[in-house]
């Protein structure tokens, strides 16, 4: 119906009346397709993060040790062995074997506390020479786990860039979006059963790239150029993104701890499947066609009307324009904002790795009325203090913008990291009270409330300053590059985490804390020129 409606406009045809407003949108001020992609995106999250929040204790706990946790959290009571995993031997000659002598400390204290038992969540204390060994392996599967989970999680943003470029020149949003969702449902079930595990990494960070960065889009293409409700759009969107954040874990968490990991991780492949199934049913009717359909409908168009050449022309000529000079100061600033950011996400990101590890090992969980919380819910805390401070954040800036006193997206991105790095003064002074026992719920769940202040100031920030100072012709090049500062983040991420396992507690956290810090330092440095060649966009 639009292919009919371009291919007969005449040339000076006016702009496209406005789509009439129905009777949906007149009530809940969105058209529904913005409701579609939330829940599709709310159940891949889901699925996402549900097993993420299972991977680094699966691997260190269950997967590359003989003597296992057969229950998340519960008694080292089962027998594996590594060697089965497909690809096992040939990932674990790359990492290498960690240096005994690093892992001293992580050995002694883990095999203490394994003799200590845990009564609270009637876990029995183990002989001696058993939790010595069982502490071996859960020390080195610990140093592998961190980097493995920092490779995945990188890796999951490095294919958005391919992604996108496949949608964008051959199969359009709507199709990448199946194609990956449907990847990433099938990944997860392999990842049931645990032969397959390398198999299944690879294809969720298939799925995923052929699935995040086209989801995201289609939430702009329902929104006309100049549209105010768009950003609006995008924060309904990010909680939906974090309520699939938020409750995965109360189900794929739990059902590791209550019937074993494999229910969990295929509890996931069913969330991924729900939001497949709903795409599929309500995509059709409700989403805009996606840019490559647009634009091959405008090419028939054209060529009906015999502009083809001239058409081309126009193109060519825009793409091979130089950038002037004020555009390169763009660029190179942004490059330099994604290059420090890397460096946010390391810390950042090891919410899921070392502070998961912290959550499983070193704190106790309540027990409410006889259930013994798992540490996997700690995942979610995150996700609950982004929609639940998203809202004053804004009015805070709203406010401030009143009085002329909101700071520049820069400014926020340089707070946004100094936040994040102090916020592990928590941790630091937790690692000095806990000691090597376990300790209270409050520490990691306290760091996690101002590491969520950090990250609304910078995330959802840098994403809307990408799009503001980018050239428009590059913006998706810009996005990607975006995800890259993710990518090599997570990667970093990884490969600091082994410190956990050989430096003392507090001095890993005091890393931590430094890190982000002087980060935003750096970030901050970059205010003042960049508001130069930023100018309103700063
Ligand atoms: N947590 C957000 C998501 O899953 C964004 C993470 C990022 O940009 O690295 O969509
Ligand atoms: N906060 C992350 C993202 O914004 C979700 C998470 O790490 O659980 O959406």
């Amino acid at each position: 119906m639009s292919t009919a409606a371009a291919a007969d406009a005449p040339d000076d045809a006016p702009a496209p009346p406005p789509v009439p407003v129905t009777a949906f949108e007149r009530r809940f001020g969105h058209p529904p397709g913005l409701f579609i992609l939330v829940f599709t995106e709310l159940w891949e999250r889901f699925s996402y993060y549900g097993m993420r929040g299972l991977l680094k204790l699966y691997m260190a706990n269950y997967l590359f040790v003989t003597i296992r946790q057969t229950l998340q959290g519960k008694a080292y009571d089962g027998h594996g062995d590594p060697a089965l995993v497909k690809g096992w031997a040939f990932i674990h000659r790359l990492l290498g074997d960690p240096d005994m002598a690093h892992l001293k400390e992580c050995i002694e204290t883990k095999a203490a506390a394994l003799v200590k038992g845990d009564p609270e969540h009637k876990i029995a204390g183990v002989a001696a020479d058993v939790a010595h060994d069982i502490a071996v392996q859960t020390c080195q599967a610990n140093e592998h786990g961190s980097v493995l989970y920092g490779w995945y999680t990188g890796l999951v943003y490095l294919t958005p860039l391919l992604g996108g470029y496949i949608a964008d020149k051959y199969l359009g949003q709507r199709k990448t979006v199946v194609v990956g969702g449907a990847i990433m449902a099938i990944g997860h079930f392999v990842m049931a059963f645990e032969n397959s595990f390398f198999l299944a990494l690879a294809l969720l960070i298939i799925g995923n790239g052929a699935f995040k960065p086209n989801i995201s889009t289609q939430v702009g293409n329902l929104y006309a150029p100049g549209d105010h409700r768009r950003d609006r759009a995008f924060s309904i969107f990010y909680v939906g993104i974090n309520l699939g954040a938020f409750i995965c874990n109360f189900v794929c968490g739990t059902l590791a701890a209550a019937w074993g990991w494999h229910y969990g991780f295929a509890a996931a492949g069913v969330g991924m499947t729900f939001g497949l199934v709903l795409y599929l049913v309500a995509g059709n009717r409700y989403l805009a066609d996606d840019e490559l359909t647009k634009r091959k409908a405008r090419q028939a168009a054209d060529e009906k009307a015999g502009k083809r050449l001239e058409a081309a022309h126009a193109a060519v000529r825009e793409e091979s324009r130089p950038f002037t000079k004020e555009e390169w100061s763009r660029i190179w600033a942004l490059c330099g904002l994604c290059a420090l950011n890397v460096v946010f996400w390391a810390v950042y990101e090891q919410q899921g790795n070392t502070m998961e590890t912290w959550a499983d090992e070193s704190t106790t969980w309540p027990v409410i009325f006889g259930y013994a919380i798992p540490a996997t819910w700690f995942q979610s805390v995150n996700p609950f203090f982004i929609f639940t401070l998203t809202p004053l954040f804004t009015w805070l800036w709203k406010r401030q913008e009143r009085v002329g006193k909101e700071p520049t997206s820069v400014a926020k991105m340089a707070i946004g990291s100094i936040i994040l790095g102090l916020s592990f003064i928590v941790m630091i002074w937790g690692a000095m009270v806990v000691g090597g026992g376990k300790g209270s719920w409050l520490w990691p769940v306290s760091c996690t409330l101002l590491l969520t202040v950090g990250e609304l100031y910078l995330s959802p920030i840098g994403l809307s300053l990408v799009t503001k100072a980018s050239p428009p012709r590059i913006v998706s090049l810009m996005m990607g590059m975006w995800f890259l500062s993710s990518f090599f983040g997570n990667v970093l991420c990884g490969y600091i985490g082994k410190l956990y396992t050989r430096w003392p507690k507090w001095e890993f956290f005091g890393l931590l804390c430094v890190l982000g810090v002087v980060t935003g330092l750096a970030i901050w440095a970059f205010n003042k020129p960049l508001k130069k060649t930023l100018g309103a966009a700063a």
